[in-house]
């Protein structure tokens, strides 16, 4: 499942001890294992071995280079929620004709960057969107390839938080309203139709709503089809979810043969829009005991890491495993894991069991490489902490920790203030 492993009681990252990267790094640190990016990536592909298929990795997961890199020399394309997400694809050598970009939400100089790069199709959330991407396409003199984003109205059963494929959600279009939203764009004069697209949500655990979003899909690729409407491409979106706990979700082949069985009948080109299943795993924060604290109703594991870092135990009470860096038969307590910050949302754990941790020791917050470091923010100004890849027996950080000056970068005291 990833290449985090203890030898000796010390944990590694592939052959690398997490202790000598932290020497190079410091805490808190990313730490993402190029087998394990590899490996899922792999699996994930050859689970749809013999589609005419393309893996767009979901870049907003972890959008580090390196790793959008590492997906574009595997043969990945790219899926895109904004214009710093093409133009850090573009940056990591992706060729925009891989690249698709979903939300509902594009803004105008994001549409003209998109479409002066000539990316492969434009994922549309509503009919003004459509008719903007016309008018925007029309003045460039181009013409936007696009699919209509449906929402199925399934239920993903996930956190409301990633769920994206109900009615109530703000996502795409709704079956009727696609119909008219297809028949519009044969109309207008610089759009061109290639698919059809739908995302349900994230951190799925059961094959079912992938099936039933599909299902609905596939029948308006045919009312389409009888229409005179046809297109090349199905984008079956991401969502697939992973293991941090006890959860059980479908391995790739059984995801692929849902979709694959599905897809029956159709000929269409196949893209996937994964994110979480590739990087999840393969992603781990260390971070540092600072102090130990002992309440009146709780115990605490005070850490260098913070909801700044890692948000997603505080924004959906994510769990994460935490595990010793350095393995010993101390008893086990019950505890919080907390960080600096000043909210008492501040937590990586809560009221976990886990083994003694004193002040000074290592600690390895698991499956933390997606949405991990790309929704880090620079709260309470903390400095974003750095990322470091291992592969094999070495490691190179592949995102230098932030400076205090990168803190205050672009900031400047207006003259009406004073100057200091
Ligand atoms: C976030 C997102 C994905 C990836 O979701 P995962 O759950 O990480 O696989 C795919 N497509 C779209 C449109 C997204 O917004």
């Amino acid at each position: 499942m990833h290449h985090f492993n203890y030898r000796n009681g010390e944990l590694f990252c592939e052959d690398v001890p997490v202790k000598a990267v932290v020497e190079a790094s410091g805490t808190p640190c990313y730490l993402y294992s190029h087998a394990t990016l590899t490996r899922h990536f792999q699996e994930f592909s050859n689970a749809f071995q013999g589609m005419d298929r393309l893996v767009c990795y979901s870049a907003k997961a972890n959008t580090n280079l390196a790793i959008l890199r590492l997906f574009e020399k595997m043969g990945g394309g790219l899926d895109i929620v904004s214009g710093g997400e093409l133009y850090r694809g573009l940056a990591a050598g992706f060729s925009a004709e891989c690249i698709v970009y979903s939300g509902v939400g594009k803004m105008v100089d994001e549409i003209d960057f998109a479409l002066e790069e000539g990316i492969l199709m434009f994922n549309v959330e509503s009919i003004e969107e459509l008719k903007l991407l016309n008018e925007r396409a029309k003045t460039l003199g181009k013409t936007a390839p696009v699919a209509l984003r449906v929402n199925p109205d399934v239920d993903p059963k996930t956190h409301p938080y990633i769920s994206t494929g109900l009615n109530k959600n703000k996502f795409g279009i709704d079956t009727e309203g696609a119909m008219e939203g297809y028949r519009l764009a044969q109309t207008l004069s610089n759009i061109r139709v290639r698919g059809i697209d739908c995302h349900i949500g994230s951190q799925i655990t059961e094959s079912t709503p992938f099936k039933d979003a599909l299902k609905s899909l596939v029948g308006l690729v045919r009312k389409l089809k009888d229409m005179g409407i046809l297109l090349e491409h199905i984008d079956v979106g991401g969502g697939l979810g992973i293991i941090y706990d006890d959860e059980s979700p479908p391995l790739p082949v059984e995801y692929a043969r849902a979709i694959v069985g599905a897809l029956k009948g159709t000929s269409l080109k196949l893209i996937l829009e994964p994110g979480r299943v590739i990087v999840g795993n393969a992603g781990t924060l260390i971070t540092r005991v600072l102090y130990r604290k002992k309440g009146k109703a709780k115990e605490f594991v005070i850490v260098d890491a913070a909801m700044n870092d890692l948000i997603r135990p505080s924004l959906y009470h994510a769990y994460h495993a935490v595990w010793p860096v350095v393995r010993t038969r101390r008893k086990k307590i019950r505890a919080d894991v907390v960080g600096p910050i000043c909210e008492s949302g501040d937590f990586l754990a809560e009221d976990r069991e886990m083994t003694d941790a004193k002040k000074g020791e290592l600690l390895a917050v698991m499956s933390a490489g997606a949405y991990g470091f790309s929704m880090a923010s620079n709260y309470c100004s903390r400095p974003r902490v750095a990322e470091v890849m291992v592969k094999g027996d070495r490691f190179h950080i592949v995102r230098a920790r932030e400076t205090y000056e990168d803190l205050i970068r672009g900031e400047s005291i207006p003259a009406f203030i004073g100057a200091q």
